[in-house]
C-alpha cells in the first residue's frame, strides 16, 4: 500500500504517518509547510517507506508510481492559524481538494477528506449528528475555514457520484495531544503553555462555552478504519464527552499543584461556537469505534510533551 498524506508535517499528519508506517505502508507526504514542521516527521525520515515532498498542494501535482490512499490533510486549522492565512485556507480546501481528488482519480486511489466539526458553525442541534446541515456564518472570520471545508465536502461528493471515486469523509472534532503547536493559539496548548510558564490562563468571554476533546490517537484510529470502510458520507470522529472551557482551565491549572495560575477573563471571538459535542452513534456501528484515552490521562502526556518543548 502506497499512501499520500497531505498535510502529513503537521500535529495531526504526523500521527497518521506513524500509524499507517506502522500497518505497513509506504507513506508520502506532501506539505508546503505552511503550519507544519519538519520537528514533527523528524524521527521518520530516515526510513526507506518514507518520502517528504515540499509542495503545496493547492499547486497542481504529480506523483510518479502507484497511488493506494490519499489522505488529504493540508490545511490550517486553528482559528488564528486560518484568520492568519484566510487566501491559503480558502485556497486548499477548494483548489487543493480539486488537485487532490484529481490525483485520487488518475491513480484508481481511495482518498480520505478532513473536514471539520466547523461545518456545524454555532450549532443550533446538539450534540452534532451528521444529518445535521450547521449554522455557519460564510462571512464572519471563521467564514474562510468553514466554507472552504463545506466546499471540500461538496466537491469530494461530486467526485465520488460522478466520477465514482472512492472517497471517504471524516468531520474531526477538537483533537489534541504530543506536536500540537505551543503557540496555534487553540485553548489547549494555550492553557498548557501559561500553566508551564506560571501565567494567568485567558479564558474568553465567561468561558461557560464548551468543547469535546480527543486524544489524536483515538482519532488517528478512528480515521484508519473509516478509510477501510466502504461509506462516502462524512463520519464525525470526536469525544463525545463535553467540557465547559472555565472547566478545563481549572483542570489544567490543577495539574500542577503548585502553580500560582490565575484566570483571566478576555472578550469572546466572533462567531465562537457556543456547544460542541459529536453524535458518534454513526462511528459507533460503522466502524465499532469509539475513544479509549479519558481526558486526564490524555492532558498528562500532552503535559508532559509541552514541558519537553518548551
Ligand atoms: N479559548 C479560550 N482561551 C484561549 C483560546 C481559546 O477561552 O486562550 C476558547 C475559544 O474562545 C473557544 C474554545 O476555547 O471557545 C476553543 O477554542 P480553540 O481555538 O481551541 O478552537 P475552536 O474549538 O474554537 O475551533
Amino acid at each position: 500500500m502506497r499512501t499520500v498524506i497531505t498535510g502529513g508535517a503537521g500535529f495531526v499528519g504526523s500521527h497518521l504517518c506513524e500509524r499507517f508506517l506502522a500497518e505497513g505502508h509506504e507513506v508520502v507526504v506532501v506539505d508546503n509547510l505552511l503550519t507544519g514542521n519538519l520537528d514533527n516527521i523528524d524521527h521518520l525520515r530516515s526510513k526507506k517507506a518514507f518520502t517528504f515532498l515540499l509542495h503545496n498542494i493547492s499547486e497542481p501535482i504529480q506523483i510518479d508510481g502507484p497511488v493506494d490512499n490519499i489522505l488529504h490533510f493540508a490545511s490550517p486549522a486553528s482559528p488564528a492559524d486560518y484568520l492568519a492565512h484566510p487566501i491559503p485556507t480558502l485556497k486548499v480546501g477548494s483548489l487543493g481538494t480539486h488537485n487532490a481528488l484529481g490525483l485520487a482519480k488518475a491513480k484508481d486511489a481511495r482518498i480520505l477528506l478532513a473536514s471539520t466539526s466547523e461545518v456545524y458553525g454555532d450549532p443550533e442541534v446538539h450534540p452534532q449528528r451528521e444529518d445535521y446541515w450547521g449554522n455557519v456564518n460564510p462571512i464572519g472570520p471563521r467564514g474562510c475555514y468553514d466554507e472552504a471545508k463545506r466546499f471540500a465536502e461538496a466537491i469530494t461528493m461530486a467526485y465520488h457520484r460522478y466520477h465514482g471515486v472512492k472517497t471517504r469523509i471524516v468531520r474531526i472534532f477538537n483533537t489534541y495531544g504530543p506536536r500540537m503547536r505551543l503557540n496555534d493559539g487553540r485553548v489547549l496548548p494555550a492553557f498548557m503553555g501559561q500553566v508551564l510558564r506560571g501565567e494567568d490562563l485567558t479564558v474568553f468571554g465567561e468561558g461557560q462555552q464548551t468543547r469535546s476533546f480527543c486524544y489524536v490517537t483515538d482519532l488517528v484510529d478512528g480515521i484508519y478504519r473509516l478509510l477501510h470502510c466502504d461509506f462516502s458520507e462524512p463520519v464525525n470522529i470526536g469525544n463525545p464527552v463535553e467540557i465547559t472551557v472555565l472547566e478545563l482551565a481549572k483542570e489544567i491549572i490543577e495539574m500542577i499543584p503548585e502553580s500560582k495560575s490565575k484566570i483571566i477573563y478576555n472578550p469572546l471571538p466572533q462567531d465562537d461556537p457556543k456547544r460542541r459535542k459529536p453524535d458518534i452513534t454513526r462511528a459507533q456501528t460503522l466502524l465499532g469505534w469509539e475513544p479509549t484515552i479519558e481526558r486526564a490521562d490524555g492532558l498528562q502526556r500532552t503535559l508532559e510533551y509541552f514541558r519537553s518543548v518548551l
